[in-house]
């Protein structure tokens, strides 16, 4: 094996690298290193620059726990200053020394005899490490809707995510595919500017006033108190998720909300989402409904057929033509498996054994990948509250098994198969009387065959306590010479569920 070696490679600089390479470097563990395939920090943030990028999680819950950012302008906090607060920690916390930008990670694979890790990136030479952090983030592959005929389109094309400044919009006839999360950021924005705007719309959102404002400047207890607050806040709308029948209180909001900023009946109709609330993302706006009203904005609902040279074929026989078109479709996530071939013992591939659908325990640890960790790997996404939340407890979780192992002298960690199988039934059993499975809910949190690999079906906080400790018990802890494993404690079952 040759390459350059290290303890711990970590792979992505958002909020889940910086995170777990801060709390590493505050723990006293200098040896890691950060591959990044862009040339800055940031992930998700630094990715997506599209005009109205904006959180839809209040700010001072979007930050880390030891680092609040007094700065935030508003309660919302734009794309820009969410960034700035990102590179503010690399720097604060001096983690660039550590990162390799322009560092795109083709594959990892794991060899048994040495208990290695080997990376290899794209034009270097291979990483070898002993632990191996996916901290790539959820939402970093875009995904570009199978529609015919992309390449007949003779004008500009482009995702959010991969948003073009280079093309000027001012005085174009622009489309926008999709009506999610990004696109009612985008749309009201475009429409500013732009001669003719067509949102495409293949399903209605759940739409709820967004309670944004300037956020004042306060000391550190109202921060924290605020903080709290809020999280909390977020916390309790997790109670309609996992129990439906109170979602008829938001969905009524919702309604009323549609109502009053729509005045046309028929547009109104359209807008109207045919599922249960929460199923997809709740999106937040005070503009979008607004802005489809007006007289330069259209929105179809035909269904797209095809594009073609000249804009976009609706199923009703339209030709809509236009441009520019702006893909606001999304990311690959469920029915995307590994974000890159990842091997690990005995020649097990990630992405095959995924291909029914990503497991793993805790969206952590995957069994058959020894020293292997992700955060925000399946089933540990939210639709609730703050993602932050989540990545702090796998980063305290992970560095607890990071700890334990060194301390131990293991050589590896490698989660028991019946821990995680066991976890992950009970996982898809507290989906059953939740707002996702019900009638017509479809999303990319699932996979083709509808199994919900995404989401974590139950309150942020019950995440945290579960993950507040490397249970090892549940854990194949490999001695160094002999490779036998280590005498467990007897594993509270508690911990497997
Ligand atoms: P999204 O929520 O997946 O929305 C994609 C949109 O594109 C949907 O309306 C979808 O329609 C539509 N679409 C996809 N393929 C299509 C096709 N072939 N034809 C027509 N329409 C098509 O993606 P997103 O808006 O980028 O958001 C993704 C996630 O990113 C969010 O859920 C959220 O977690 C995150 N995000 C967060 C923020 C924030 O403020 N924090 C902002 C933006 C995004 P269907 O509904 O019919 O599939």
């Amino acid at each position: 094996m040759t390459g350059t070696q290290e303890t711990i490679v970590i792979v992505g600089t958002g909020f889940s690298g910086l995170g777990m390479a801060i709390r590493l470097k505050q723990a006293g563990i200098e040896n890691f290193i950060l591959l990044e395939q862009a040339a800055e920090v940031g992930g998700t943030w630094r990715a997506n620059h599209y005009p109205g990028a904006a959180c839809d999680v209040p700010s001072p819950v979007y930050s880390f726990s030891f680092e609040p950012n007094p700065a935030w302008t508003r309660v919302f906090a734009p794309q820009a200053e969410i960034l700035a607060y990102l590179k503010h920690c690399a720097d604060k916390y001096q983690i660039r020394p550590h990162i390799h930008f322009h560092s795109r990670v083709e594959s990892a694979s794991f060899d048994e005899t040495s208990g290695l890790w080997t990376v290899h990136i794209d034009g270097q030479k291979p990483r070898v490490c002993r632990f191996l952090i996916m901290a790539s983030g959820g939402l970093s592959r875009p995904a570009y809707p199978d529609i015919a005929g992309w390449k007949d389109f003779k004008g500009p094309l482009f995702h959010t995510a991969e948003w073009r400044h280079d093309v000027p919009l001012r005085g174009q006839r622009v489309a926008v595919i999709g009506t999610g999360a990004s696109a009612i950021q985008v749309v009201p924005e475009l429409a500013k500017e732009v001669a003719e705007l067509k949102v495409f719309q293949r399903t209605p959102a759940w739409i709820l006033p967004k309670e944004d404002g300037p956020l004042p400047r306060r000391g550190q207890a109202r921060n924290w108190l605020l903080r709290k607050f809020l999280y909390w806040q977020f916390e309790m709308r997790a109670i309609a998720l996992l129990r439906p029948k109170l979602m008829r209180y938001g969905q009524r909001m919702a309604e009323d909300y549609l109502q009053e900023e729509v005045k046309d009946p028929q547009l109104r109709e359209k807008l109207r989402p045919k599922y249960i609330m929460g199923c997809k993302r709740v999106l937040l706006s005070n503009d979008f409904y607004k802005t489809l009203q007006e007289p330069q904005t259209q929105l179809v609902i035909e269904g797209i057929e095809r594009i073609t040279a000249r804009g976009i074929q609706t199923r009703d026989g339209v030709e809509h033509e236009v441009d520019a078109v702006v893909c606001a479709t999304g990311f690959q996530v469920a029915e995307a498996t590994a974000p890159f071939h990842i091997t690990g013992r005995q020649g097990q591939v990630l992405s095959e054994l995924w291909k029914d659908g990503a497991q793993a325990y805790l969206g952590s640890t995957v069994h058959g990948f020894p020293n292997f960790f992700f955060i925000v790997g399946p089933n540990s996404g939210l639709g609730h509250n703050s993602i932050v939340f989540i990545i702090e407890s796998q980063v305290q979780y992970i560095l607890g098994a990071l700890r334990q192992t060194l301390k131990q002298g293991w050589k590896s960690v490698e989660v028991r198969k019946e821990i995680q199988d066991t976890f992950n039934e009970t996982v898809q059993k507290n989906f059953k009387h939740t707002v996702w499975t019900r009638e017509h809910c479809r999303s990319w949190y699932q996979t083709p065959s509808g199994k919900n690999t995404t989401i974590w079906p139950g309150f942020s906080f019950t995440f945290r306590l579960r993950t507040l400790l490397f249970n090892a018990a549940a854990y194949h802890c490999l001695d160094p010479d002999a490779e036998k494993e280590m005498a467990q404690p007897q594993f509270n079952a508690l911990h497997s569920r």
